[in-house]
C-alpha cells in the first residue's frame, strides 16, 4: 500500500482530480491518498496558499499528485507552484511529449522527454537596473546543479529503457555558463555507455525538433531552454490537454498536469482530465508500477483514438467524468 499526497488544486483542479481517481483506482495498485489542501481555499482561512503542513506532509510522504493551483493576483504571493518546487528542492522538471492517435498534431509516433533543470539559470531571479536605462539579469549555472540534472536524465533514460540523451546548450556563445553545463553533461555521459549521448545548440535543437522530431529521445536542458523546448514539444504533440509533468527532487516528487486551473470552466466538468491522468501514469512509473502505468495509458490512448467520449478540446462533447469513466470501463 502506497501513501501518496493529493492536492486537488483550484478552479477545475478538483474536477480532473475526481476523474483521475476513478481511473487510477482501476490500475490495481493499492494507494491511500492523503488529501492536502493548498491554494485559494486555504488562502482566505490561513493567510497563505501553501501552509507549512502541506510541505511537511509531502516531505514525509515523499510523493504527491497535484492538480493545478491558481496564482492569486494582487495579493503579493508569488506562484504557489514555484514556491512548492523551491521549498522541496524539486530540481528536475520532467515533461514527456508523445503523440496520441486522435489528437491533432503535425507528426505521428513522437515520443520525447524534456528533463529541465528547475532551480538555477536565469530563473534564480537575480536581476537589477543599471542606472535607469539598462537592466541586468544574472545567469547562474553550477557544477552541482548541472551534475545532478544530467545524472537524473541518464538515470531516467536507463530506467525507462530510452536510447539517447541530448544535452541542449548555447556554449558557443556563453562559454562559461553553458560551457560548464556541457562539460558536466559530457563527463556524466561517460558513466552511462549504454545510453547514446550527443549535444545540440539550442537554436538548432528547436529547428530540428520542428523538422525531424523522431531523431530525438530524452533531452536535458538548463532551466530557460528547458522551459521553451518543453512547450515546443507539447505543441508538437497537440497541446495542453494531454501534457503531464513531474517535479522531482532528492527527497520528493510531485506529479502534475502542465496546464493551469482553467478557472473560466470551474464547476462545468468540461475540461480534459488526460493531462492529470497521465501525470498519475508518470507517478506509477516512478513507483516502479510499470504494468499498471501501461494499462492506464493504453486505456486513455484507446478512448482518445476512438474519439467518441472525449472532451471539447479534442473535438468531442463528453464531460470530464464521462471521459474518465470510458477509460475506467476499458480497464
Ligand atoms: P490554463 O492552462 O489554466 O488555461 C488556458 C486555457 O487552456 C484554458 O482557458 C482552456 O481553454 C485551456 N485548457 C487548460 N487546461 C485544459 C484542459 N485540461 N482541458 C481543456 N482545455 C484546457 O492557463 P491560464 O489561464 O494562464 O492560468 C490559469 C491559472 O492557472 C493561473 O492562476 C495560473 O497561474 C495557474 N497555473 C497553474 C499551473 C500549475 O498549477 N502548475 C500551471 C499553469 C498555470
Amino acid at each position: 500500500m502506497y501513501r501518496i499526497g493529493l492536492i486537488p488544486g483550484d478552479g477545475t483542479g478538483p474536477e480532473i482530480t475526481e476523474a483521475t481517481l476513478i481511473v487510477l483506482e482501476k490500475a490495481g495498485v493499492k494507494i491511500e491518498w492523503v488529501w492536502l489542501e493548498a491554494g485559494e481555499k486555504v488562502l482566505s482561512a490561513e493567510g497563505t496558499p501553501l501552509p507549512d503542513r502541506v510541505l511537511d506532509s509531502i516531505r514525509e510522504l515523499g510523493i504527491a499528485l497535484k492538480g493545478p493551483l491558481t496564482t492569486p493576483i494582487g495579493t503579493g504571493f508569488r506562484s504557489v507552484n514555484v514556491a512548492l518546487r523551491q521549498a522541496l528542492d524539486l530540481y528536475a522538471n520532467v515533461r514527456p511529449a508523445r503523440t496520441f492517435k486522435g489528437v491533432q498534431s503535425r507528426y505521428e509516433d513522437i515520443n520525447l522527454v524534456v528533463v529541465r533543470e528547475n532551480t538555477e539559470d536565469l530563473y534564480a531571479g537575480i536581476e537589477h537596473m543599471v542606472g535607469k536605462d539598462a537592466a541586468e539579469s544574472i545567469k547562474i549555472i553550477t557544477r552541482f546543479g548541472s551534475e545532478r540534472i544530467c545524472r537524473y536524465a541518464f538515470e531516467f533514460a536507463v530506467r525507462q529503457k530510452r536510447r539517447k540523451v541530448t544535452a541542449v546548450h548555447k556554449a558557443n556563445i556563453m562559454k562559461f555558463s553553458d560551457g560548464l553545463f556541457l562539460e558536466v553533461a559530457r563527463h556524466v555521459a561517460q558513466d552511462y555507455p549504454q545510453v547514446e549521448f550527443e549535444d545540440r545548440i539550442v537554436d538548432n535543437m528547436c529547428m530540428q525538433l520542428v523538422q525531424k522530431p523522431h531523431l530525438y529521445d530524452v533531452m536535458v536542458c538548463p532551466n530557460l531552454y528547458g522551459d521553451i523546448i518543453s512547450d515546443l514539444c507539447a505543441g508538437l504533440v497537440g497541446g495542453l490537454g494531454v501534457a503531464p509533468g513531474a517535479n522531482v527532487g532528492q527527497h520528493g516528487a510531485v506529479f502534475e498536469p502542465v496546464h493551469g486551473s482553467a478557472p473560466k470552466y470551474t464547476g462545468q466538468y468540461k475540461v480534459n482530465p488526460s493531462a492529470m491522468i497521465l501525470s498519475g501514469v508518470m507517478m506509477l512509473r516512478h513507483l516502479g508500477e510499470l504494468e499498471a502505468a501501461d494499462r492506464v495509458e493504453k486505456a486513455l490512448a484507446e478512448v482518445i483514438a476512438e474519439g467518441k467520449t472525449v472532451t471539447y478540446d479534442l473535438g468531442g462533447s463528453a464531460s470530464t467524468m464521462e471521459m474518465a469513466r470510458a477509460m475506467a470501463e476499458r480497464m
